[in-house]
């Protein structure tokens, strides 16, 4: 008899994870790792760090013993706070909340929630990778809807009249990211409402990842919380703080779906790290992260101002991302995706091919999340090669 161990195989995989492929990104950090003083423009949290403030919390918290779990759904004041800070900002209370370990973690527990087989959900293209591969692990059917600008340099758009034909009695949930990664987008009140007013027509959730709602430049913000019936609205701390390692994130909706969640999260993540929660409670009050989010608009104004007109983008309204359109190239086409990386990547500059948010490879992402230092050298790195396929 062979005494040898069996070894593990691919073939060993559940179907449901066979068809996930690793994230575009880590391949990205996977280079990065390999490279000597890279101009990373790639990365997607704060390049700042949290408040000092805190980070001693934290540390009191753990010294003073707040080390065991937490109630499934987290502290019961900072499920009020947040419900507070929602109802002011979108005139509307949502029945419950719970937080999450990271907004990963309320997406992951939302599609168990609400997807059966087959049932549709409509996802924005581009858009942020984890939701197609998450609802897809949930046995849902993604159908995409187009955000791409209309014209030349035009914004990133919600068409209503794509979702209207999108909508029907299978459709459970629309997806809306906004502000948007990787766009930058902040979708206008009238393509929020509108695409509620279609959810609701059809008995869709809407469910709305508010991940970036801090990183607004623009006066008007709009949530789906508003305006439609149904709505899982999902939140978090990790970029606003500069703490994406805590998982700190949180959901908001009716109970009906909100309890299944909190279920759920009893048996997979249990709760929101403790020390973490208690932490956030004893600050949220007192710090003021209104001076980093003047600086994100002042490196927005540069990065948008220094590659226009070489690059076609709309300025973006929020997030820390642009997607410019690659290149044009002197044959009157743009320039492949393939090739735009590896010359960027030969001139040590890091960013992510449009691919991985979308079924086109016509863009790409950039995050601006970075010292200015390092934006200027990525945006000089970034001029040579618009002359370059230019
Ligand atoms: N949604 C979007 C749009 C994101 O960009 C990210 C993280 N990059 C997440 C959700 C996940 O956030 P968290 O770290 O809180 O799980």
């Amino acid at each position: 008899m062979d005494a040898r161990p069996r070894a593990s195989s691919p073939d060993d995989l559940a179907q449901r994870v066979r068809g996930i492929e690793p994230s575009g990104i880590r391949q990205i950090f996977e280079l990065m790792a390999a490279m000597r003083d890279p101009i990373n423009l790639s990365i997607g949290q704060p390049h700042y760090d949290p408040p000092p403030e805190l980070v001693e919390a934290a540390c009191r918290a753990m010294r003073a013993g707040k080390n065991k779990y937490t109630m499934t759904q987290g502290l019961a004041e900072l499920n009020a706070h947040v419900l507070d800070a929602v109802e002011r900002r979108h005139g509307r209370r949502p029945e419950t909340c719970q937080l999450t370990t990271g907004v990963s973690g309320g997406l992951l527990l939302t599609f168990l929630c609400l997807l059966d087989p087959d049932d549709e959900i409509l996802i924005p293209d581009p858009g942020f990778m984890t939701y197609r591969h998450l609802a897809s692990l949930c046995s849902g059917k993604v159908r995409f809807y187009d955000i791409y600008p209309r014209s030349p340099g035009g914004r990133f758009v919600i068409d209503l009249a794509e979702i209207e034909r999108l909508c029907s009695p299978r459709t459970k949930i629309v997806f809306v990211n906004s502000p948007s990664n990787p766009t930058g987008a902040v979708h206008t009140r009238a393509e929020i409402e509108g695409l509620c007013r279609l959810a609701n027509r059809c008995g869709a959730y809407v469910v709305s990842d508010e991940i970036y709602d801090s990183f607004c430049y623009v006066d008007d913000y709009a949530s789906p919380v508003t305006y439609a019936d149904r709505c899982i609205q999902l939140g978090g701390f990790g970029k606003s703080f500069g703490i994406p390692g805590w998982r700190l994130g949180y959901a908001t909706g009716p109970a009906a779906v909100l309890d299944a969640m909190k279920t759920l999260q009893q048996f997979s993540y249990v709760c929101a790290p403790a020390p973490f929660q208690y932490a956030l409670l004893d600050v949220l009050d007192k710090v003021d992260l209104r001076p980093r989010f003047a600086e994100y608009r002042h490196k927005r104004d540069l990065i948008a101002g220094s590659l226009h007109p070489a690059y076609e983008l709309p300025a973006p309204e929020g997030s820390f991302y642009a997607f410019p359109r690659l290149p044009r190239n002197a044959r009157g086409g743009h320039a492949g995706g393939g090739e735009f990386l590896q010359a960027a990547l030969q001139k040590k500059l890091l960013v992510v091919p449009g691919k991985s948010f979308s079924a086109r490879d016509t863009h790409f992402r950039l995050s601006f999340a970075a010292a200015d230092e390092t934006l200027r050298k990525g945006l000089a790195v970034l001029a040579e090669l618009a002359e370059h396929f230019g």
